[in-house]
C-alpha cells in the first residue's frame, strides 16, 4: 500500500527525520492559507500522487509571492498528471502540498528496500539525488552505495556514518546525516514497509540535512497491525478494479494487454500470463482466485475482467486440487451464464476429476473452447483475441 509524500513526511517527523514544514491541501482557498500561514518568501506547491517524478510532470513549482501560490495551486489541483510512473494517461491530481521552500546545497539520494536474496534491508545511498535512481543504477552503478543491514544489529553509527561519507555528505552534517538514516531504518521496520526513499535529501545552506520527499510502500500482510497506517489509504489513486477485487478477497492486478486470465494460486497465475506472452499475447490483468474458488468469486472475477474496454478474450486456467474440477467447472458454467459473456472463453482444465469437468462444461451449451493443456490453451486464446480484433 502506498501513501502520499506528505503522509510519508508525518511518518518521517515521528522518527525524527527532519523536513519542511508544510500543509496538506485540498482547494486553492486552502493552499493560500497554509502559504500565509507557513510565513517566509518562498514556498512550494506539491502535487500529491502516488508516483514520482511529479517535478519533471510540472507537478511541483516554486512561487516566490502568495499570487504565486494561488496561480500554481490553481493550476496543479485537477491537472492530469502525467510522469514516467503514471502511464500515458496520467493521474488526477486532488490533493496539494504547500511547503516552505528549502535553500538547497546538494541532493542526495536514499532509500531502503527489502533485499530477499540477503534477507536483509538493504540502504541505497547516493550522490545522484533528485535522478532516477534506476537510471542511476544503468549508467552509473558506482555510484550507489549499498548496506546490507544486520537485523540482530540494526544500523550503527559507524555504518550510517561511513554512507554519508562516501556518498560526500559534508564532515559538518555527519552526525545528522547518521540520524537521519537511523530514523528511516527504525520507520522502515517499524511500520513494516517494502520500500521508503528520501529523494532528495539535501544539505542546506547552513548545512543541516532534510528530507525534501518521501516515499513508502508498506507490506499489505502486515496492515493489520497498522491502523495508523491503514488510515491513511487513498482509494482515489488506486485502480477501481483492485478496490472491486479485494473486497471479494481476490488477488488482481490490472495490466495494460486484452487477454483476462483467471487462475487458481499465485504461481499458476505467473505461469499463465508467461506462456500468453510466449505465444504473442498480452494479459490484462493477474488474478489469482484463491483455493477456495466458489461460484461466487469466480461470477466476481468475471464481472471486473469484462468490466475492461479492452478485453478481447478470457483464459480460464485452473488445476484442481483441493478443488475439484467438476465443482470450478460448474462455477465457470454459473458465471458464464450470469455475466453474459461477450468475448470467447477458453477454459483449461486439470486435476482431480478433471474427465467430469470436461463434460460439464462440453454439455453446458456455451460457446467455451477447450484446452488440452497449458500451451493448447495459451495458443487458441492468443489466436482468439487476434481474430476479435
Ligand atoms: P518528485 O520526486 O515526484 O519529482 P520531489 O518532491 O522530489 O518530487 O520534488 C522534485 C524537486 O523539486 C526536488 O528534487 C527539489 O529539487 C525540488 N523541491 C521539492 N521540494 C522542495 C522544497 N520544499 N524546497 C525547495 N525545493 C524543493
Ligand atoms: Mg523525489
Amino acid at each position: 500500500m502506498k501513501i502520499h509524500e506528505y503522509q510519508g513526511k508525518e511518518i518521517l517527523r515521528e522518527f525524527g527525520v527532519p523536513t519542511p514544514r508544510g500543509t496538506a491541501c485540498f482547494n486553492t482557498d486552502e493552499a493560500l492559507a497554509a502559504a500565509k500561514q507557513l510565513g517566509g518568501k518562498v514556498w512550494v506547491v506539491k502535487a500529491q500522487i502516488h508516483a514520482g517524478g511529479r517535478g519533471k510532470g510540472g507537478g511541483v513549482k516554486v512561487a516566490k509571492s502568495l499570487d504565486e501560490v494561488s496561480q500554481y495551486a490553481q493550476q496543479i489541483l485537477g491537472m492530469q498528471l502525467v510522469t514516467h510512473q503514471t502511464g500515458p494517461e496520467g493521474q488526477k491530481v486532488r490533493r496539494l502540498l504547500i511547503e516552505e521552500g528549502a535553500a538547497i546545497v546538494k541532493e542526495f539520494y536514499v532509500g531502503m528496500v527489502v533485499d530477499r536474496v540477503a534477507q536483509r534491508v538493504a540502504l541505497l545511498a547516493s550522490s545522484e539525488g533528485g535522478m532516477e535512481i534506476e537510471e542511476v543504477a544503468k549508467h552509473s552503478p558506482e555510484k550507489i552505495q549499498t548496506v546490507r543491514i544486520d537485523p540482530a544489529a540494526g544500523l550503527d553509527v559507524d555504518e550510517a556514518a561511513a554512507v554519508a561519507r562516501a556518498i560526500g555528505i559534508p564532515e559538518v552534517a555527519n552526525a545528522e546525516a547518521v540520524k537521519v538514516l537511523q530514523g528511516l531504518y527504525q520507520a522502515f521496520v517499524e511500520k513494516d514497509a517494502m520500500l521508503a526513499e528520501i529523494n532528495p535529501l539535501i544539505v542546506t545552506a547552513d548545512n543541516h540535512v532534510v528530507a525534501l520527499d518521501a516515499k513508502f510502500n508498506f507490506d499489505s500482510n502486515a496492515l493489520y497491525r497498522h491502523p495508523e497506517v491503514v488510515a491513511m489509504r487513498d482509494l482515489d489513486e488506486e485502480d477501481p478494479a483492485e478496490i472491486e477485487a479485494s473486497k471479494f478477497d481476490l488477488s488482481y492486478i490490472s495490466l495494460d494487454g486484452d487477454i483476462g486470465c483467471l487462475v487458481n494460486g499465485a504461481g499458476l497465475a505467473m505461469a499463465t500470463m508467461d506462456i500468453i506472452k510466449l505465444y504473442g499475447g498480452s494479459p490484462a490483468n493477474f488474478l489469482d482466485v484463491g483455493g477456495g474458488a466458489t461460484t461466487e468469486k469466480v461470477t466476481e472475477a468475471f464481472k471486473l475482467m469484462l468490466k475492461n474496454p479492452h478485453l478481447k478474450a478470457i483464459l480460464v486456467n485452473i488445476f484442481g486440487g483441493i478443488m475439484k474440477c467438476d465443482v470450478i467447472a460448474e462455477g465457470v458454467v454459473a458465471a458464464a451464464r450470469q455475466v453474459h459473456l461477450t468475448v470467447p472463453l477458453v477454459v483449461r482444465l486439470e486435476g482431480t476429476n478433471v474427465d467430469l469437468g470436461k463434460k460439464i462444461l462440453a454439455e453446458s451449451g456455451l460457446p467455451i473452447i477447450s484446452g488440452n493443456d497449458m500451451a493448447d490453451a495459451a495458443q487458441k486464446v492468443v489466436a482468439a483475441a487476434k481474430e476479435a480484433k
